[in-house]
């Protein structure tokens, strides 16, 4: 785990997000959870340490944001946006989320594993508390905001603390790592990276990837547009979805984010497709 700020610490070193702590006053706060068991488990028992925690706060509802949530069942109530359930815990890919789960743990944390409840026990701990725009936790020594910023999904939300100067953003931005936007819709996420740049803060905690600064945003956008704008220029040569698909890939610009490599090829093409049809509804307008 690093330690960010005073009261900040976050892991970018483990399989799936970058879950973080916050500690305050009122107890600590968790923004998302590790997809390995083992160090979820290391990071909640140096949270009770220091206290009691208070929140999870659940950034979006792809699995590798939400799969811990089980273990905060009985600890404190999960906070989301209110769209998360419609995206909460469903498959990955073509496969239960819990059978992909246990995959990866055989996988990637095999020390993990006994720590796996059985599918029956496994508790999808969905959000208890919803807010649709924006949402203010008054947590004694902080107040933490949580700003709907949709785009990589439906549901995302980011987390601002202007005590600590820090951001969390989840996968708005993926830092030094393959951006996925199989999910998105590309005009309201970069609406959400404009939002994001008008907050005043020295950290950026992304979904995936090392922790940066505000100036990273530009670094987004511009790979975004990038992305955009090589779609364009093959559907300009008349390349149609296939083609496109066949012709454009940003593999080599980034690795994917850690224990992923297999998804390298799924996410040009899922990128290709949500790129064309963006521009297919550009030309609508
Ligand atoms: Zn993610």
């Amino acid at each position: 785990m690093q330690q960010l700020t005073k009261n900040v610490y976050t892991d970018t070193t483990i399989r799936g997000c970058n879950p973080s702590i916050l500690f305050t006053d009122a107890g600590a706060v968790f923004i998302d959870t590790a997809q390995w068991i083992t160090p979820l488990l290391e990071m909640i028992a140096f949270a009770k340490k220091r206290g009691p925690i208070k929140y999870l706060i659940n950034t979006e509802g792809h699995i590798d944001h939400i799969f811990g949530n089980h273990w905060f069942a009985k600890e404190c109530p999960v906070i989301g946006h209110e769209r998360l359930n419609d995206m909460f815990w469903l498959v990955a890919g073509d496969v239960p989320c819990y059978e992909y789960s246990v995959d990866v743990l055989e996988r990637q944390d095999p020390e993990g594993l006994k720590f796996m409840p059985s599918k029956e026990d496994y508790i999808v701990n969905r959000p208890q508390i919803t807010f649709s725009q924006n949402m203010t936790l008054d947590l004694g020594s902080h107040k933490v905001h949580l700003y709907h910023t949709p785009g990589h999904c439906d549901a995302q939300l980011c987390v601002y603390s202007p005590e600590e100067r820090t951001v969390f953003v989840g996968d708005t931005v993926f830092v030094e790592c393959q951006t996925w936007l199989h999910s998105a819709n590309i005009k309201e996420l970069l609406a959400s990276l404009a939002f994001i740049e008008t907050l005043d803060f020295d950290y950026l905690v992304p979904g995936h990837g090392p922790v940066v600064g505000k100036e990273y945003i530009a670094k987004q956008r511009a790979f975004i547009f990038e992305w955009i704008e090589t779609v364009r220029d093959g559907m300009n040569k008349g390349w149609d979805l296939d083609e496109c698909i066949k012709r454009i890939s940003f593999a080599d610009r980034f690795p994917v984010d850690i224990g992923q490599d297999e998804m390298m090829d799924y996410i040009q093409e899922k990128n290709v497709i949500k790129c064309y049809n963006y521009i297919l509804d550009q030309r609508k307008d």
